[in-house]
Order: C-alpha cells, then sequence, then structure tokens
C-alpha cells in the first residue's frame, strides 16, 4: 500500500493503532476534510464538530481567510528562529497586545508551553520582584485542574491517569479546591511566599464547571491584596468560547465592538492558545504588563518555533475573524439557546441530569456512574447520526462547536441530540 492510496476508515485506524504510540484513545471516526462547522470522514459521511478540537477551532474548519494568510506567508519566510528577527513577529504582538489590553506578549507554540512559561515568569517574578527568598516561590493552583502535560504540569495534577509513574515531581505548588474562596484566603495568609494563584475561568477537562459568579473577580482581588499573581490559563475558555472574548471579561458580553478584553477581571498573566491561531497551526502566547515580563531577558526563556512568521500571520488572521465574524456574541446568543433547548429536554428525560456551561463551552451531565462508559456509547450513536463529541469523563459530555455556527445549525443539532440521547431513556 502506498502512503497516498486513499485509505478506508479501519485502515488507518489499523496503521495508528500498530505504528502509532496509545497515548490516545479516539472515537472511531477518520476525518479527511473540514469546513467551517462541517468534517467529512474518509468514506465521505459528513458530521457536525460538536468539539472543535478542544475548542482550538472556534473560527471553523479551514477558515479561509486564516488559511490564505497562512499558505501566503509560507511561501515568503517560515522560520527563522529567534537569533534574527522576522517582519510579521512585531506586526502580531502589536496587534495581540492592543487587542487583548497588555503591554507584551512572549510567543510559544503549544498551550503546555505557554502554561509553563506562565509558570517561570511568575517565579521569575516573585525573586526579582516580590522578593521571596530563592527557592521558595510557591504557586496556587486547583484541584481537577487541567493545564496540560508536561513534567511540571502533572506535579500539580490530580489525574492518577496522568500522573503515575511519571514522578518525581516538581516542587512548588498549594493544591486548593476550585471555586473555594475561603481556601484561597487561607492559602494566601500567612504565606508570604506565595508568588502566584494559576486559575482556568472555567474547568473544561474537568467536565465543563463554571465557578460561582463573583468567583474569579473575588480571587483576583485576593491575590492583588497578597500580592500575588493572578494568571488565567485561557487555553480553552478564551477567544470568544464562552461567549466574551476572553471568560476574564467579567460581565462584559462584548456587545461593545471596541471590548478589548478584561474591564472587570483581568488577569497579570493571561495563557492563551488553541483558537488563537483557529486551529491552523500550533500558536500560544502569554500576555502581562512591563512590571511582569521585564523580568524575562535574553537566555531565560525561549522556543525555536515560537514566534515564527508563519505562526504571526496566522494568528493576526484568526483574531481578526474573531472581530469580523463577531464571535463573541454568537457564542453568547447560541450558547444561551442551546442551554434552554436542552433544559427543555431534560424536564422529562431521565438520562441527563443536567446541561451546564458559557457560550458554545457546554456539557451534559449523564445520569449514571463516572466510570460507566455511557456517555462513550452516547458518542458513538451521536457519530453515527451526524455529530461528533467526546466524553470528558464517564458520565460527561461536552459540547464544543465552532463559533461560525448557524441557528437553524445549533437547532438541527440540538435535534441530532435529543433523539440520540431518547434511545438511551430507560
Ligand atoms: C488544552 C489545554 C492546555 C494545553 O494545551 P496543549 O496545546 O494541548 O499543550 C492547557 N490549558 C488548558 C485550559 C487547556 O484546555
Amino acid at each position: 500500500m502506498a502512503v497516498l492510496d486513499q485509505l478506508t476508515s479501519q485502515e488507518a485506524m489499523d496503521l495508528e493503532n500498530k505504528y502509532g504510540a496509545h497515548n490516545y484513545h479516539p472515537l472511531p471516526v477518520v476525518l479527511s476534510k473540514g469546513e467551517g462547522v462541517y468534517v467529512w470522514d474518509v468514506e465521505g459521511k459528513k458530521y457536525y464538530d460538536f468539539l472543535s478540537a478542544y475548542s482550538a477551532v472556534n473560527q471553523g474548519h479551514c477558515h479561509p481567510k486564516i488559511v490564505g494568510a497562512m499558505t501566503e506567508q509560507a511561501k515568503n519566510l517560515t522560520l527563522t528562529s529567534r537569533a534574527f528577527y522576522n517582519d510579521m513577529l512585531g506586526r502580531y504582538e502589536k496587534y495581540a497586545t492592543e487587542y487583548f489590553g497588555f503591554d507584551k506578549l512572549l510567543p510559544m507554540n503549544t498551550g503546555a508551553e505557554a502554561v509553563e512559561t506562565a509558570l517561570k515568569i511568575c517565579r521569575k517574578w516573585a525573586y526579582e520582584v516580590k522578593n521571596i527568598d530563592e527557592n521558595e516561590a510557591e504557586i496556587i493552583v486547583c484541584k481537577n485542574n487541567f493545564h496540560g502535560r508536561t513534567t511540571t504540569i502533572i506535579s500539580f495534577s490530580n489525574d492518577p491517569v496522568a500522573r503515575k509513574n511519571f514522578g518525581p515531581y516538581t516542587n512548588g505548588f498549594i493544591k486548593i479546591d476550585y471555586d473555594n474562596l475561603e481556601q484561597l484566603e487561607d492559602a494566601l495568609k500567612n504565606n508570604k511566599n506565595v508568588a502566584g494563584f494559576l486559575v482556568e475561568p472555567i474547568q473544561g477537562e474537568a467536565g465543563v464547571y463554571v465557578p460561582s459568579e463573583d468567583y474569579l473577580s473575588k480571587a483576583k482581588a485576593l491575590c492583588e491584596k497578597y500580592n500575588v499573581l493572578f494568571i488565567a490559563d485561557e487555553v480553552q475558555t478564551g477567544i470568544a468560547r464562552t461567549g466574551r472574548l476572553l471568560a476574564t471579561c467579567g460581565n462584559c458580553t462584548c456587545e461593545d465592538k471596541n471590548c478589548s478584553g478584561t474591564p472587570e477581571v483581568k488577569p497579570d498573566v493571561l495563557i492563551l492558545g488553541k483558537a488563537l491561531s483557529g486551529g491552523a497551526y500550533p500558536v500560544s502566547a502569554v500576555l502581562a504588563n512591563d512590571n511582569v515580563m521585564n523580568v524575562i531577558r535574553p537566555g531565560n526563556h525561549g522556543s525555536t518555533f515560537g514566534g515564527n512568521p508563519v505562526a504571526a500571520a496566522v494568528a493576526i488572521a484568526a483574531l481578526e475573524v474573531v472581530k469580523e465574524e463577531d464571535l463573541a456574541q454568537k457564542a453568547f446568543d447560541l450558547g444561551e439557546l442551546f442551554r434552554a433547548e436542552i433544559n427543555k429536554y431534560i424536564e422529562t428525560s431521565n438520562i441527563v441530569n443536567l446541561v451546564r456551561g458559557k457560550g458554545l463551552l457546554n456539557a451534559i451531565v449523564i445520569n449514571d456512574d463516572e466510570d460507566s462508559d455511557t456517555a462513550w456509547n452516547i458518542c458513538l450513536a451521536l457519530r453515527d447520526n451526524g455529530l461528533l463529541a467526546k466524553p470528558t469523563h464517564g458520565n460527561i459530555i461536552r459540547f464544543a462547536p465552532p463559533l461560525v455556527m448557524t441557528k437553524e445549525q445549533l437547532l438541527d443539532c440540538v435535534s441530532i441530540i435529543t433523539k440520540t440521547l431518547e434511545a438511551f431513556e430507560k
């Protein structure tokens, strides 16, 4: 079989199983094409994508503007490394810092790298600005977090599957409950070594846990009170997914077209990834103001590909699409509609307990055990009915379609979902 022969789905899955490391457990569907809210498998069957590559494809698959920017730039210059300047990076940094309202940006590639970068910045700030004793800095994190897969990041995960047999672990992290301000203040007071608080505005991988209304603003106020950095991991929640440009926008619904992000809860350090490129290319970033970012000096940190000209061109285009197509407002409106429709279904359902989320980052909780395979089986049935979603746990299914969806398409999806669920009612 030649490498470029057309594969059947079974052949493609067999190849991955035989030659690829088994570090994922994909839903059995093999995709070969995407456009907007749709993807197609190798046999030509069309699906609604209700995962959006974990919210990387907010702007829709293969957005022509983003693909255009990528291919144009790829013809001119793809990589210089940061040993030299390139003519795209500065433009992108200016655009993105103005867009989100920060002084500076540090470019990386993946979400995990950007989280690592934020942790390093936070520690260095702790020693050089806050004057914590060397090697004593601690960073507060939340239980059930997901921040990526590096050795340091899994050191403060409490997912046994992500952690076991990957030790020894990195020190310097304090774990508290999510959405618990009392525990946050307890961890902050009487501990002069706390440097930062790293938090997801909504815990996505944990199952789309939305914290109490005032959690983020009060947590930010506590961080200010104790002089620690509020670090928002918006890799999944950012870039319009939750109905605002950023989930840390407080009560802003982004009706204000000039909204530059974070009037109410402005993080000291903002971590972005995923949809920063619209899913076209690995692009991530850490944003902060000068008082924080200036602790980073030549040689302290870097990445061969971070800030490459293709990434810069792609990210500018991807961010422009978010504004031009008013994706935050769309996510807000469609999210309200989605939860209202699913709630109607839940009224008479035994199989679904609840729907929760913000904007188009939502999840349903299935009435079964956490370690059951009901959610997986529902996802297989959804696939058969033309909609792709993935469980986050045995009993939770995340629903996060591209934000470029129309109202008609969303209602079509609701009907696929409710019809599928009906077959599982006891
Ligand atoms: C996906 C994700 C990451 C990690 O991003 P990668 O690009 O997979 O390394 C970090 N934080 C959050 C909140 C995420 O959802």
